[in-house]
């Protein structure tokens, strides 16, 4: 929950110390936000003797959440177990071809991406403002010190404004932000200006 990343470094003292029968599942829901040229793109890593399977969703920079449809990316024979267990047709064929249009809309990407950077950049300035600390993020969302996240939760609630708490990830002092549309972005501004002007 946090919109770090691991470097390619880190990753590869990872991939030496984890023994060959054991799985690693590198879940890229955020891959396609990640600007750092050093983030690993953990299918360079495949090969014959390790077990990697890397997961991957349309959920995020496509904006398909609604679909249900992400791919995974495995040898031959790890997919084939997967298949074994998978719910037969579990991705429809209205989604498959959602997800094919939405990897081929360049532009949409693009402008995500776009919105997104610019997004960061005014909610970075604001919670300097706010004197609120959060964590430098590589994704769409910041993991941002509220103070008692559960009660800001709450007030933003009832504004109208969904955030995340964190307590259940072990940061109860945090709300999990996701970026949004400029307009989103100044509405969660103002309210958590609010929030936590009213919390002390
Ligand atoms: C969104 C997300 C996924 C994938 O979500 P689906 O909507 O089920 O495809 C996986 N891992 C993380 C960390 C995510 O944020």
């Amino acid at each position: 929950p946090t919109g770090t990343i691991y470097r390619r470094a880190e990753w590869k003292r990872f991939l030496e110390r984890v023994p060959d029968h054991v799985v690693i599942a590198a879940d890229e829901a955020y891959f396609e936000f990640v600007r750092d040229s050093d983030y690993p793109d953990s299918m360079e890593d495949h090969d014959d003797r390790r077990l990697i399977i890397t997961l991957r969703t349309f959920s995020k920079i496509f904006g398909l959440a609604g679909i249900r449809v992400g791919y995974a990316v495995a040898r031959p024979d790890m997919i084939q177990m997967l298949d074994k267990v998978r719910q037969p047709f579990n991705v429809t064929s209205l989604a498959q071809v959602a997800a094919i249009a939405g990897m081929d809309d360049r532009a949409h990407i693009a402008r995500t991406l776009q919105v997104n950077a610019e997004g960061m950049t005014y909610l970075e300035g604001e919670f300097a403002r706010l004197e609120l600390p959060f964590v430098p993020s590589h994704a769409n969302f910041f993991l941002v010190d509220v103070g008692d996240g559960r009660a800001v939760y709450d007030k933003l609630l009832r504004k109208g404004v969904i955030v995340r708490p964190m307590h259940g990830y072990g940061y109860p002092r945090h709300v999990r932000i996701s970026v949004g549309l400029p307009e989103e972005n100044r509405r969660l501004v103002a309210a958590l200006g609010e929030a936590i002007g009213a919390q002390s």
